[in-house]
Parts: structure tokens; C-alpha cells; sequence
């Protein structure tokens, strides 16, 4: 009885999983030509000073205009591209065009691009970022990079060795998803970051759960501690918001500051900003 049952659930999901195999083939075999295509395009979602909401900066955040699957966002094809090599040509890609994207925004303004385990298990990294630095002709100082603890987490000591070369040309390194993984604490010590970003999954807490703020408290002071930017990212209301400029967070990021926009639009945001800003210096006088 419990035989041919079982043997039914598996004709019952066999069709399933063949066509998820077939699904993950074409995709992979799209994403060979996507980049050629220029399918894929880059976001933009504004940071802010937390406090003064001053533009510092913007995250680039990858997105796939597939051809017949519409808008796919990066949780849908980086684990994919990671798993085929094809990570590689994407991230010098956004790299080059997040640099790019940056030199039109004035001379101080910040790029952050997010960096991928799979970058740092080979020995190329370092040669790439300096590859985008060089061609696009942006100053290092410009370009910052987000790292997961997954990367701590595969080879600690290459990673440590790597890092230190990216610091090195200049650039900025930042802690990614900050609290989520086993051990963020001990690798701030050890590693030359300039930053954290907060996980949104403390921030959504800020309204209502006094734990949360105790450790976004804890983080911030830790953070300043030992001379780190602290950045809330996921900040999706102004209560949020007004608790993390009183518990001092250095920077901010969310959909209630801004979501993620294309190239041209944020352009925008960034010329009416300083528009603004230069208005408010001239009507300070
Ligand atoms: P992440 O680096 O932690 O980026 C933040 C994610 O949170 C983005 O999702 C952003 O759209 C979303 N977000 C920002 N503010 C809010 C908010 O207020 N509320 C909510 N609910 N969400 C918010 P997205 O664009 O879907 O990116 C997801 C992840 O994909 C990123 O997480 C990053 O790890 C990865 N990713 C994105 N672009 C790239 C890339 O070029 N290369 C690599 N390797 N990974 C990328
Ligand atoms: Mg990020
Ligand atoms: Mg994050
Ligand atoms: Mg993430």
C-alpha cells in the first residue's frame, strides 16, 4: 500500500521537476546571450544622510528585462549565474556601468555595487575592480563595495588577503545584511570594513519591538565604536526613520526615502537635490 503510493507521489512529481530543470536550462541558456542583448539594466535606489536627508549616494541594485518573462529581479537569477561562471561577466558589467552611472552625478557622490562570494574564491578580483576603475576613470574613493559574511565564511583567510588589496586601490568595503549571519561581530575586528549596513529585518522591527531597538542601538554604538559608517537600509516609514536619526545611524536607505530607479530617473533625483541644495545655501546667507 505504502509502496505504490509512494511510488504514484513520485509520477505525481515527476513532470514537475523535469520541467524545473528544463526551466533552468533556458534560462541559462538565455543568460549566455543577455548581456550581449544588453537585457540586463541597473537600478538605482538613493542613501541618505540619515539625519539632514542629504543624497550621499546611490546602491546598484541588477535587474534582467527577459524577453518573454518580463522584469526578473536579482533573487531570481544571481544563485544561477553564481552556479554557471556567468557572474563574472555580469558584475564587470555593473561595475563598469555603476561607475559610469556615478561620474554623472557630480564629484562626491558614492556607487555601491554588491559583490558575490563566488568573486572572492578566485584571484581575479582585484585585477577586476581596478579593470572598472581604470576604464570608467572614477575615483576609488567613489566606488563601495558590499560584502556578505558568506565570503568570511568560505575562506577566511584569502578573503582577508583580498580585501585588503581592494582597500589598497582605494576603494570602500561594507558589511552587507549586518546581524543576520553567525558571526558579523568577530569580523569586524578582523576585516578592513569602513561600513555596515543594518539588515532591513531589524529596521521593520523599529515600530513596534523595543528588542529591536535595543539592537539597532547596540549595532549603531558598536558600529561608531570602532569608526564605522553605520546605514539602515529598508527603512519603510517615517517612525523608522526617526528612531534610527535618534540612536544616531550615519546613513539611510529605504522605499520610504526612495526605491531603486533607473539610470535616468535617479539622474533626475540627483539634479533636483542639488538644485535644492544650492538653493538652501544661497537663501541661508
Ligand atoms: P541587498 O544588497 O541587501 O539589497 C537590498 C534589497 O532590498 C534590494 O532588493 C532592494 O530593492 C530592497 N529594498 C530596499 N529598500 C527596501 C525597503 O524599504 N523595503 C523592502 N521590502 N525592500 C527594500 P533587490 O534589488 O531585489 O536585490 C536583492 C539582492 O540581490 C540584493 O540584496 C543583493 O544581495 C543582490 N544583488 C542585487 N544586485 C546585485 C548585483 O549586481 N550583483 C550581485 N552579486 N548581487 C546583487
Ligand atoms: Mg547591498
Ligand atoms: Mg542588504
Ligand atoms: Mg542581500
Amino acid at each position: 500500500e505504502a509502496k505504490s503510493s509512494g511510488r504514484n507521489m513520485f509520477r505525481f512529481y515527476e513532470p514537475a521537476m523535469n520541467e524545473r530543470i528544463m526551466e533552468r536550462r533556458q534560462l541559462e541558456i538565455d543568460m549566455r546571450h543577455a548581456l550581449r542583448r544588453r537585457e540586463f539594466r541597473l537600478d538605482f535606489q538613493p542613501r541618505y544622510e540619515a539625519a539632514g536627508q542629504h543624497l550621499v549616494g546611490a546602491e546598484a541594485l541588477v535587474r534582467w528585462h527577459h524577453p518573454t518573462k518580463g522584469l526578473l529581479p536579482p533573487d531570481s537569477f544571481i544563485q544561477l549565474a553564481e552556479e554557471t561562471g556567468l557572474i563574472i561577466e555580469l558584475s564587470d558589467w555593473v561595475m563598469q556601468e555603476a561607475c559610469m552611472n556615478a561620474l554623472t552625478w557630480g564629484d562626491t557622490m558614492m556607487v555601491s555595487v554588491n559583490l558575490s562570494s563566488v568573486e572572492f574564491q578566485r584571484n581575479d578580483l582585484v585585477e577586476r575592480v581596478a579593470a572598472a576603475l581604470k576604464i570608467t576613470g572614477l575615483s576609488p574613493e567613489r566606488l563601495e563595495l558590499e560584502i556578505t559574511e558568506s565570503v568570511m565564511l568560505e575562506d577566511a583567510a584569502a578573503a582577508l588577503i583580498t580585501m585588503n588589496q581592494l582597500k589598497a586601490l582605494g576603494v570602500r568595503l561594507s558589511m552587507d545584511d549586518f546581524g543576520t549571519g553567525y558571526s558579523s561581530l568577530s569580523y569586524l575586528r578582523t576585516y578592513p570594513f569602513d561600513g555596515i549596513k543594518i539588515d532591513r529585518s531589524f529596521i521593520s522591527g523599529l515600530d513596534h519591538s523595543q528588542s529591536s531597538e535595543a539592537i539597532v542601538h547596540a549595532i549603531v554604538s558598536m558600529g561608531h565604536a570602532l569608526s564605522l559608517t553605520v546605514t539602515a537600509e529598508g527603512i519603510e516609514t517615517v517612525t523608522q526613520l526617526g528612531k534610527l536619526t535618534e540612536l544616531a545611524c550615519d546613513q539611510a536607505q529605504g522605499f520610504y526615502l526612495g526605491r531603486p530607479i533607473a539610470s535616468e530617473p535617479f539622474k533626475r533625483v540627483v539634479s533636483e537635490h542639488q538644485a535644492q541644495a544650492t538653493h538652501r545655501a544661497t537663501a541661508g546667507r
